[in-house]
């Protein structure tokens, strides 16, 4: 029996470890299996260039608890290691990997850390995050004596001892005994969840317990003549060793995607919209597909569906960082070996790889984007409601995605016509110009509420687009930085004469006296903190009073209802505002000025206000009601 010391600078790293490591103890099980793994994929490159002949028949890892022992045991068919082996491995060098890690700890902030933490390598010793103690029982494939056979045991402290060991099957068994206080990775449930969670793809048989199932048996039925079932315990294997991320796209079916899918997301019951296969391995190694979810309002909750796997070891749902942020909204799975697992995000960010890779993924998407557009526009249309989010998503937050994106990216006005940005512009660039050469889109965000002034615009022969996004107001304004002399505006945001001035205004029937002792009238019965009384000549079809918005202030308010507004988060506070618009061409107004009778004269303002008001959806609870009851007494005396 060999005693020694692991070689420590830092005295008992151990407590440490434990202590640190807190929030993700848990990924010592993601650690252990994937060293047997290795182990496992060893020996089959070994035994495929011919330099091991034994059997590999079966290679199934086995996860095993004892509750009475207290122990969880974690049991491959590998390469082994010979005494030697364990000697340079776990005592020298996968101690200085801990080491390391410990050193790393005593310069950093608690904040850098914990981006650390759960990505940094710290492999077999991140067992001893939960164990009082580790026993490494191993063999190696190598012919050698008969008892060539190797156990290793650590208590936690830096003490370890070697011993030879009778053990005749090649692999290696790591047995860690459960310290008290991680007791809960005892329960089989616990353990169970953990191993879905990281090791559900791995591309070695995974056996954790036993199962039942129902299997037929051969050539025997039963008494209706249907195959006779019997229930058999078979061993529970708990991973797809084969997912179809790393097939190749040729040999998968339209339901291969779709089931695929519903093994990701159990509780997610649309189907993908549709799906990119990535499957790059110069410069880089990248796998993976990425479903286009159906979008909810709240993009949240679709936020960080995407897992990222190093050779099939699950990593992390948070690919913050990796794949642009617009495209954090996809749902699917991502796999690479090149994404440094051991830093911080903010270090990804800047590594190469990942800048490589991200801009590989940005490039695909909008490439499938596009040749859907192109090959089966009418089916790209019908998706277009769902998809949009993504799209204008990234032409807001990307820059250059706008370049790729104005091919395929769609504009719908109220009619569902979808327009490309180049029809639209040919559609409107006529009739749309204002008196200084610039073009005006004008859009609506409900159709219901803005009806009657959707119906004015179009009357005057405009069209109008419809924008009722989620991230309509930051989009429409990434849209007006990237157009050249084009600009949006809501069909709300003005009369129908300013929202495209074509030429200066009518002459006014009332002059500057009338009209000031006609707002006089007004401001004693508006409430003007709320609505700004201004007077414009339009002509006398239209309505009497109009309320607009103005659209430079509702859409800052927007977008800072959305957050990112850019510095803009001041402007919820800000109080509503309107623009009471008087047509001082109207007849009507000029009979209000007429008017003697006082009564008669509040009450005609009233009214006009409150239509105004209902116009724009505005005339709610008790002034609806108001409303209403004057209406019909006005009808009842007017018999
Ligand atoms: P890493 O896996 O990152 O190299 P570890 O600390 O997890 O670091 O392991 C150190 C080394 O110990 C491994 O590189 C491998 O050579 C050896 N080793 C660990 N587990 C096994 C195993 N189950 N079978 C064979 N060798 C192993």
């Amino acid at each position: 029996m060999q005693q020694g010391k692991i070689n420590v600078q830092t005295e008992n790293i151990f407590p440490i470890i434990k202590k640190f490591l807190y929030s993700e103890h848990e990924i010592f099980l993601r650690e252990l299996i994937s060293n047997a793994v290795d182990a496992t994929q060893k020996l089959k490159t070994l035994s495929a260039i011919g330099k091991y002949n034994g059997d590999i028949s079966d290679l199934t890892i086995e996860v095993t608890l004892n509750k009475k022992k207290k122990t969880i045991s974690i049991k491959d068919k590998g390469i082994g290691m010979t005494a030697a082996e364990v000697d340079k491995y776990i005592n020298q060098i996968a101690f200085s990997s801990a080491e390391e890690f410990v050193k790393k700890f005593k310069t950093k902030s608690e904040a850098e850390m914990n981006a650390i933490i759960g990505h940094f390598g710290l492999g077999f010793y991140s067992s001893f995050m939960v164990s009082k103690k580790v026993e490494i029982l191993t063999k190696t494939y190598q012919k050698r004596g008969e008892t060539d056979a190797v156990r290793w045991e650590c208590d936690g402290s830096p003490d370890y001892t070697m011993d030879v060991l009778d053990k005749t099957d090649r692999g290696t068994e790591v047995i860690l005994h459960i310290a008290d206080d991680s007791k809960d990775y005892l329960e089989e449930h616990t353990l169970l969840g953990i191993l879905k969670k990281y090791c559900k793809f791995l591309p070695v048989p995974i056996q954790f317990g036993t199962e039942k199932r129902w299997e037929k048996v051969e050539g025997v039925k039963d008494k209706d003549g249907n195959d006779k079932q019997v229930e058999v315990e078979k061993p529970r294997i708990i991973n797809n060793t084969d997912p179809i991320w790393k097939k190749k796209p040729v040999d998968l079916k339209e339901e291969d995607y779709k089931s695929f899918y519903r093994e990701l997301y159990p509780y997610t019951f649309d189907e993908p919209l549709f799906w990119i296969h990535l499957n790059v391995d110069y410069p880089f190694n990248l796998t993976g597909i990425l479903y286009f979810p159906k979008v909810k309002r709240n993009l949240e909750v679709q936020k960080d569906k995407i897992q990222l796997y190093c050779n099939q070891v699950f990593v992390t749902d948070s690919v913050e960082g990796i794949v642009p942020d617009f495209l954090t909204l996809l749902h699917g799975v991502l796999d690479s070996p090149d994404i440094p697992l051991n830093v911080s995000r903010s270090y990804l960010q800047s590594d190469p790889n990942v800048k490589k890779i991200s801009n590989h993924i940005t490039k695909k998407v909008a490439d499938k984007l596009e040749t859907l557009f192109k090959d089966a526009r009418p089916d790209f249309e019908t998706k277009w409601d769902d998809i949009k989010v993504f799209i204008e998503y990234g032409i807001i937050s990307q820059p250059d995605f706008y370049d790729r994106a104005k091919k395929f990216c769609l504009l719908k006005n109220v009619d569902d016509k979808y327009f490309t940005f180049e029809e639209y512009e040919n559609l409107v660039k006529d009739a749309q110009k204002d008196k200084d050469g610039q073009l005006i889109y004008i859009y609506a965000t409900n159709k219901q509420e803005q009806y009657s002034f959707i119906e004015t615009v179009k009357s005057r022969g405009y069209d109008v687009l419809m924008m009722d996004g989620v991230l309509e107001a930051h989009f429409i304004n990434a849209l007006e930085q990237k157009m050249e002399k084009t600009r949006f505006t809501r069909v709300d945001a003005d009369t129908v004469e300013k929202l495209i001035k074509k030429e200066d205004a009518l002459p006014s029937k009332l002059n500057d006296d009338q009209q000031k002792l006609l707002k006089e009238m007004f401001e004693k019965q508006i409430d003007s903190k709320k609505f700004t009384i201004v007077f414009e000549s339009l002509s006398e079809k239209e309505s009497p009073l109009l309320i607009t918005q103005n659209e430079f202030m509702r859409r800052m308010k927007d977008m800072s209802a959305l957050g990112g507004g850019g510095g803009y988060g001041f402007m919820g506070e800000m109080p509503e505002n309107y623009s009471l618009v008087v047509n001082s061409n109207n007849p009507l107004v000029g009979r209000l000025l007429a008017e003697t009778d006082n009564d008669k004269q509040t009450g005609t303002i009233q009214q006009l206000f409150d239509l105004a008001l209902l116009s724009q959806n505005m005339l709610k609870g008790k002034e609806l009601a108001e409303f209403i009851k004057r209406s019909t007494m006005q009808m009842t005396s007017d018999k």
